[in-house]
């Protein structure tokens, strides 16, 4: 059995959406009324392109061609706020995402957080994240992320081995990762989080370790742990590069007690996320619902959730067709239009909540599933009881986190399905499995016709 079959950090993926004909923003805005919502701002740009990318991200382009994809971004923010702001839309997260936000000068930097701050509200509260690269980590740019009150930011080391580096085309060296993390440790936000990555041919578990157990030593907040992928037009792929899911898998059961044994609470496959005795980071992770969060996306290549409606500019990976959509992203003055996206059937809804929920510590509460679908988890989903069968699922108790006025507190126990450990290192096998046959058959269509071309191009390639 292979286990890495697809990363599930959404449902539908973005390769199933399609051209929406007629779908007018205006007609979903309310559903962005009151607060807790999250914005996103895409910035597509990285110094290289990492051999196992598949991401929306070009390289090569100048401080010219990032201010004028800032000037679409704002012409979009503005036309956004404007529709908002008979709402009272307020967000309680707002995070910066990429490619590499951290390219930008720190001039383009301030313009960003200025521009966001004037279309849209932003909680008192709000996270505020942002994902940065070692080779573009500077003191100064670091500086002005604290003074505009971002509390997480999650840098992608992916190793601390120059060989493991060179393998992944990553651009990047060990030194100065170490020399990055330690100014960002230095420079005192809530959450540092790292990314790291295992099944790379040549790795060991040992080096795996070294790498891990460095990071540890820095003392960040949480350590991502991703299997490597190679698909979708990503670099390796060209170069016949497989990852061997076997030893891959040995590593992430190795890898992941050595972090349960030093001190990190398991959130998910990837998750690893420090206990903090007397902070607010407590033994167990509590429930909150993310199913039906609505997020709203900026700029090229993010997506946005609003109700049934999910969208995004095409999906795409290559140079070529991430440059051909960002292009396209800059001649456009009106961004109300929904071009294309997917609207989920309620069936979708249901999958997409499962999906969510079952991937994520704590899991599933039938009881709110039932209350929110009006029918049993159990029926809709008989793979279910399988795996409690196969020891891949439990009961357990759990604590349901509701939301005031003030903020999230901790509610009522409920009774969740939980992935047990042997379940979670399975997470990769098992979501896939509540995929429905029409979204998969989109997937495997969009691979058929794009793979390796990576993407649409706007104008060139509309065939699905
Ligand atoms: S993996 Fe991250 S840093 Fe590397 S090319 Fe993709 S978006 Fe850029």
């Amino acid at each position: 059995m292979n286990p890495y079959v697809q990363y599930m950090y959404s449902y539908p993926h973005k390769t199933a959406y399609r051209p929406l004909e007629g779908v007018d923003l205006q007609e979903y805005v309310e559903l962005l009324a009151g607060k807790s919502h999250g914005l996103y701002l895409h910035v597509p740009f990285c110094q290289g392109k990492c051999g196992y990318c598949n991401l929306f991200s070009v390289t090569g382009q100048s401080g010219e061609d990032m201010e004028r994809y800032l000037d679409a971004v704002e012409r979009q923010s503005r036309q956004y706020g404007k529709l908002l702001k008979p709402y009272g839309s307020e967000f309680s997260e707002f995070t910066i995402g990429g490619g590499t936000p951290l390219l930008l000068s720190e001039k383009q930097l301030g313009r960003m957080f200025a521009l966001v701050k004037d279309c849209f509200v932003l909680e008192e509260r709000a996270e505020i994240g942002i994902e940065t690269a070692p080779n573009q980590t500077n003191r100064g740019k670091l500086e002005l992320l604290k003074r505009e009150g971002v509390s997480r930011v999650s840098m992608g080391i992916q190793s601390f081995s120059d060989e493991e580096l060179r393998t992944l085309r990553r651009g990047h060296r060990a030194k100065r990762a170490r020399e990055a993390l330690q100014m960002l440790m230095s420079v005192g936000f809530s959450c540092v989080n790292v990314d790291f990555i295992y099944g790379i041919p040549g790795q060991t578990v040992d080096s795996l370790q070294v790498s891990l157990k460095e990071a540890a030593g820095f003392g960040v907040d949480e350590i991502f742990l991703y299997p490597l992928y190679v698909k979708h037009g990503a670099g390796l792929v060209r170069e016949g590069v497989v990852p061997d899911p076997e030893y891959a898998y040995l590593q992430y059961r190795e890898m992941s007690e050595y972090l349960r044994s030093e001190g990190f609470r398991q959130d998910s496959m990837r998750r690893f996320v420090r206990v903090k005795r007397n902070g607010r980071q407590g033994g167990k992770r509590p429930f909150s619902e993310c199913g039906f969060g609505t997020s709203l996306a900026l700029g090229c290549g993010g997506r946005s959730y609003m109700g049934s409606l999910h969208f995004c500019t095409p999906y795409a990976v290559t140079q070529e067709t991430c440059l051909a959509q960002i292009r396209d992203f800059e001649t456009r003055d009106d961004f109300l239009q929904v071009s294309h996206g997917m609207l989920l059937s309620e069936e979708e809804m249901r999958r997409r909540y499962v999906i969510r929920h079952l991937l994520i510590r704590p899991g599933i509460a039938p009881g709110r599933y039932e209350a929110l679908f009006h029918s049993s988890v159990w029926e809709d989903f008989p793979a279910l009881r399988d795996w409690m069968s196969a020891g891949w699922l439990e009961e357990s108790a759990g604590i349901v986190q509701e939301q005031h006025e003030e903020g999230w507190t901790n509610g009522k126990p409920e009774c969740f399905l939980t992935l047990t450990e042997e379940g979670m290192g399975l997470s990769d096998y098992l979501g896939p499995m509540l995929v429905s046959e029409a979204v998969w058959g989109k997937m495997k269509e969009w691979e058929a016709v794009y793979e390796p071309g990576g993407g649409f191009i706007p104008g060139k390639s509309e065939k699905l």
